[in-house]
């Protein structure tokens, strides 16, 4: 049977990958594989202020030592500038993005109103600006594939994304939504950290007139604090010389139950396991703790 499900993993290398990581990175897989889909790995390096040199050569490493091999040539977001400056060209056309001058210190001050009437104006500030997206007052809603039917109210102009930053680089909320229609994905399967910002982007879709991927927001991996593991919560990196173990922690941590039998150091066998027996209707309902 031929599939047409295209799914990624698209980690942003602030850092090594840790355990939370693993566990997106994993569900996103298994997801693809047990429908015969695609998986492909895409650097969200949007970001260099923030981006350690090694840390995306060090994500990749870490996932072929767990033995997630992907699928086509490793996507870079810092080599598809072109694109994005394409599309915000052609939303600004649209006037459905505008120029904002304001800074996030004004925007609070003035309960998310644009003190700088920056949604009026039509001609290029000669002060440095972001790009944002115009929302209109909406409910959006969609089938979250774990969490149910999920209802978004995006209030127009307080809740317009930032697209473009004003020292320049793209932001997230774009890039993510480029990339995944120019990549033809069709599956998102990500962290519930990102559910707030799924409304704003299936406006996106429609204003560049593709098609909604399926969404599945996995529960988020806290550390002992309750907190999400990352780098700012000092999450320790993943150790690549225990892959088996790593990815037997990471599936009990999604609710699957690996049998006592499958060899830990054979992270081969415990993948071609997994993905003959997903099952995201046993994914937990809330956060899993990150193994001491
Ligand atoms: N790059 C984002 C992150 O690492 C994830 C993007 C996504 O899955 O939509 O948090």
């Amino acid at each position: 049977m031929t599939s047409i499900y295209r799914g990624r993993f698209a980690p942003s290398p602030t850092g090594p990958l840790h355990f939370g990581s693993l566990v997106t990175g994993l569900a996103s897989y298994l997801d693809a594989r047990s429908r015969g889909g695609s998986w492909l790995v895409r650097i969200e390096d949007l970001d260099p202020l923030r981006e350690p040199a090694d840390a995306s050569d060090r994500i990749l490493a870490s996932l072929e030592a767990h033995a997630l091999r992907w699928d086509e040539s490793v996507r870079f977001q810092s080599r598809r500038h072109d694109a994005y400056a394409d599309t915000i060209r052609q939303l600004l056309e649209q006037r459905v993005a505008y120029r904002c001058t304001c800074s996030r210190k004004e925007l609070a001050a003035n309960a998310g109103h644009h003190p700088n009437l920056c949604r009026e104006r039509t001609s290029v500030p000669s002060t440095p600006y972001a790009v944002r997206l115009r929302l209109d007052d909406s409910t959006v809603g969609w089938m979250d594939r774990h969490m149910g039917p999920q209802a978004q109210v995006l209030k127009a102009e307080r809740d317009d994304p930032v697209l473009q930053r004003k020292e320049g680089f793209y932001a997230y909320q774009l890039a993510v939504v480029v990339d995944d229609i120019d990549q033809g994905i069709t599956d998102i399967v990500r962290g519930s950290d990102l559910l707030d910002t799924t409304g704003a982007q299936i406006r996106l879709y429609d204003l560049l007139r593709a098609p909604q991927p399926h969404y599945l927001h996995i529960p988020v991996i806290v550390n002992a604090d309750g907190q999400k593991l990352s780098k700012q919560t000092h999450a320790p990196a993943l150790d690549d010389h225990r892959p088996g173990a790593n990815l037997l922690q990471a599936l009990r941590a999604l609710g699957q139950r690996p049998p006592d039998e499958l060899p830990a150091n054979e992270p081969d066998a415990i993948l071609e396991w997994a993905v003959a027996h997903w099952s995201p209707a046993d994914l937990p309902a809330d956060c899993g703790t990150a193994p001491a």
